[in-house]
């Protein structure tokens, strides 16, 4: 595989035409072309440029393969890496605006038990721009460009754990935030990690305001370590404390996932535990119906129990939402689809706090019901 042309900084972009002879205006209209989700076979330059850069980078680092409509309106992509990779993401539509699910390894070793993402392993990390190409490419494929953008909110929550590929997760951050870009607000950005400590204090540091968003899914550290492997290393009371720093850092408040398994995780107990746990702190829970994965012996609950959890929680001041599971006319079962609706959720709940209005207490609970007919 050649190097990925879209790795790169507009200033490095700069530096890369000026070493191939030509004056460094001829970036911008690069950078933007690449932007545009342009091959770069597409894109107005000098032929000089065009041979010098088809040399050492790949024409078309991600290329969509295929595209699953859904009849709720997302719509599924396979993508095809340069090396034959394929990785997947999803496009869900909403009134104020587009998100897509993006993923950042292709597979996992995170070992999550309830995670088909994570059943072959990881094969390899993508870069930056392999990350960022996903994006361009469904922004163009969705009649998208630089002013109109067809993809308005980006959620890394497909295959992969973000911060286990933290270098190039970080690039990647950097140039879809960039001016002249695609230029997608960090506010307007979901990272869902499972809790690597030590990079998530990291991440602090970096200035990128998003929406950090962590796989709790226990109340205890025993009873994460049933299903989450990384419970071994890093314990919930570290967990929160780099909340409260990546809190104290950015303003930003968090938001925890917690899936719903039964048997596990998901009865009244573990419920007063988890508001107990998470009490006055600034962040908001995600509930999240188990997808069922059929190489794992693990159920989801019924809709009594989730509402019951959610009830609890809200009952004791903790913001919270529920998601309904969906898409299975589109493989809604597979492992990167799944975990895209468990994004959809966390957009939906940051556009309602986007939009000041309450998120948790009884009006988010009729609201819910209302919606979905409990
Ligand atoms: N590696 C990141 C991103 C994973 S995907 C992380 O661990 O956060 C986003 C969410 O989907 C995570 O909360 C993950 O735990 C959850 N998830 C994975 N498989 C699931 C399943 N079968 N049912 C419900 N949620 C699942």
């Amino acid at each position: 595989m050649k190097a990925v042309l879209q790795d790169k900084t507009y200033a490095e972009l700069v530096s890369l035409v000026e070493e191939c002879g030509e004056k460094p205006f001829r970036a911008r209209q690069l950078f933007e072309g690449l932007m545009q989700g342009k091959r770069i076979g597409e894109i107005p330059i000098s032929a000089t440029l065009r041979a010098a850069l088809l040399d050492a980078f790949e024409d078309e680092p991600v290329k969509i393969r295929e595209t699953f409509f859904s009849k709720d309106g997302t719509k599924k992509f396979l993508f095809e890496l340069a090396d034959g990779n394929l990785v997947e993401g999803v496009l869900m539509k909403y009134k104020y605006g587009n998100t897509q699910c993006v993923s950042t390894q292709v597979g996992c070793r995170m070992g999550c038990k309830f995670c088909a993402s994570t059943l072959g392993g990881k094969l390899r990390d993508l870069t930056a721009g392999e990350i960022l190409g996903q994006i361009l490419a469904v922004n163009r494929a969705e009649g998208g460009d630089l002013k109109e953008r067809a993809v308005t909110n980006v959620v890394l929550m497909g295959s992969g754990e973000p911060f286990d590929n933290y270098e190039n997760v970080v690039k990647f951050l950097r140039n879809v935030t960039a001016e002249g870009g695609i230029c997608i607000s960090a506010r307007n950005i979901s990272l869902s990690t499972c809790g690597l400590v030590p990079e998530m204090r990291r991440f602090a540091g970096e200035e990128i305001p998003l929406n950090l968003t962590v796989s709790l899914h226990a109340v205890t550290d025993e009873e994460r370590a049933r299903t989450m492997p990384i419970a071994n290393r890093y314990k919930i009371a570290d967990i929160l404390d780099a909340c409260a720093y990546y809190f104290e850092k950015t303003g930003r408040r968090y938001i925890f996932e917690y899936s719903l398994i039964e048997g596990e995780n998901a009865d009244e107990a573990h419920a007063i535990a988890l508001a107990e746990l998470l009490k006055g702190k600034p962040c908001h829970v995600n509930l999240i119906r188990l997808n069922e994965v059929k190489e794992r012996d693990l159920k989801g609950t019924d809709d009594k129990t989730a509402y019951r959890f959610l009830g609890v929680l809200e009952k004791r001041g903790i913001s919270a939402t529920l998601r309904r599971s969906m898409g299975s006319d589109i493989g809604g079962a597979c492992g990167q689809l799944r975990a895209s609706y468990i994004a959809q959720a966390i957009a939906e709940g940051k556009a309602q706090a986007d939009r000041g209005e309450l998120l948790d207490g009884p009006t988010a609970l009729a609201n819910l019901r209302a919606k979905y007919g409990k």
